[in-house]
């Protein structure tokens, strides 16, 4: 681990996770493997060995690690506002003096709704848990579900966000109710958190204000979603100079980077999570998603730096803008 620092392309990574909880988490465990608290500590302990781990101040000065050893730079993230930010992230982060920043959707703080990925893996898990959901669902006329796990499951996780009423239609129809669902799990960050979130020094930003996959909305579309989170962070005071998209900026055109920064001079950067690459947006930065299954944070980070340097080898590790319009 040690002689990792001496790779790293660039010195400031970004690093991302949405959720560390030991509890079954039933709107999530569908997306993505979240990290339980043990192998989230392991993590960050590891990390620490290899990478000074910054807060926001220092990543917007992009200066070198003032430490000796020269360390390269790290700055932690989060998507999405779950509750564990606040009950199990935040108080393993204080003890160990690490800075993060939560990019959430202002839509679903307060528990007002669930994200409509997240309606898709609880209907999934209430599915696999009850045998008289299977026999019903045959039954749900307006998508022709097969009444195989494995099937209902890969329909349900492909809705588009412009479709996700038949989310709510089908959980209507086997008899699930999201609001009971929301009422008995405190899944998201509430205000009052938030705001003490902020005065424990962690940061709080945009990420979108509910959850679409931004290369499926118009360019106005995209620029309202965006704006609708930014002003909903500053009218609480918490961050407007960052926001992190969510799923991926794929397919998201120059014309959204240009309108969105005139919009809002105070905004510093933009995020995706396409792994360690280098954008030729000049102000648009890819994270790493690091919850791999059955790999440690930092194997995920060595297995980046490999093919990053593979891709480089070969001139593949910037994303190019014209690429990407060709491949739309
Ligand atoms: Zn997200």
């Amino acid at each position: 681990m040690e002689t990792l620092a001496k790779y790293p392309p660039y010195r400031d990574l970004v690093i991302v996770y949405h959720s560390v909880s030991d509890e079954k988490l039933k709107h999530v465990q569908h997306l993505f493997p979240y990290r339980s608290s043990k192998t989230f500590i392991k993590d960050v302990d590891e990390l620490s060995k290899a990478f000074d781990f910054i807060d926001w101040e220092t990543f917007l000065e992009r200066k070198t690690s003032k430490n000796k050893i020269g360390k390269p730079n790290l700055l932690l993230t989060f998507d999405d506002g779950y509750s564990d930010f606040h009950d199990v992230i935040a108080p393993i982060l204080k003890q160990k003096g690490i800075y993060a920043i939560n990019f959430i959707n202002p839509k679903f703080i307060d528990n007002k709704d669930l994200m409509w990925r997240c309606k898709a893996s609880l209907l999934i898990s209430k599915i696999e848990e009850n045998k008289d959901l299977l026999q019903q669902i045959s039954s749900f006329k307006s998508l022709q579900l097969n009444p195989v796990v494995s099937d209902i499951k890969k329909n349900l996780l492909s809705i588009k966000f412009e479709n996700q009423n038949l989310l709510d239609e089908l959980a209507t129809f086997l008899n699930i109710d999201f609001k009971t669902y929301l009422a008995q799990n405190k899944v998201y960050l509430t205000t009052d958190e938030l705001l003490k979130l902020k005065q424990d020094g962690f940061g709080i930003s945009a990420h979108g204000w509910d959850h679409p996959l931004y290369q499926e909305l118009s360019l106005d579309g995209q620029l309202d979603n965006t704006q609708k989170a930014l002003d909903f962070l500053e009218n609480l005071g918490l961050n407007n100079d960052s926001f992190a998209f969510p799923f991926t900026d794929f397919g998201v055109k120059n014309d959204f980077f240009e309108k969105l920064s005139k919009a809002n001079p105070r905004l510093q950067y933009t995020f995706g999570a396409a792994g360690l690459k280098l954008d030729s947006r000049f102000k648009n930065l890819q994270r790493i998603p690091l919850e791999v299954e059955n790999y440690s944070a930092k194997q995920v980070i060595k297995n980046e730096i490999i093919y990053y340097n593979l891709l480089k080898l070969i001139g593949k590790h910037r994303i190019k803008l014209e690429i990407i319009s060709l491949l739309r």
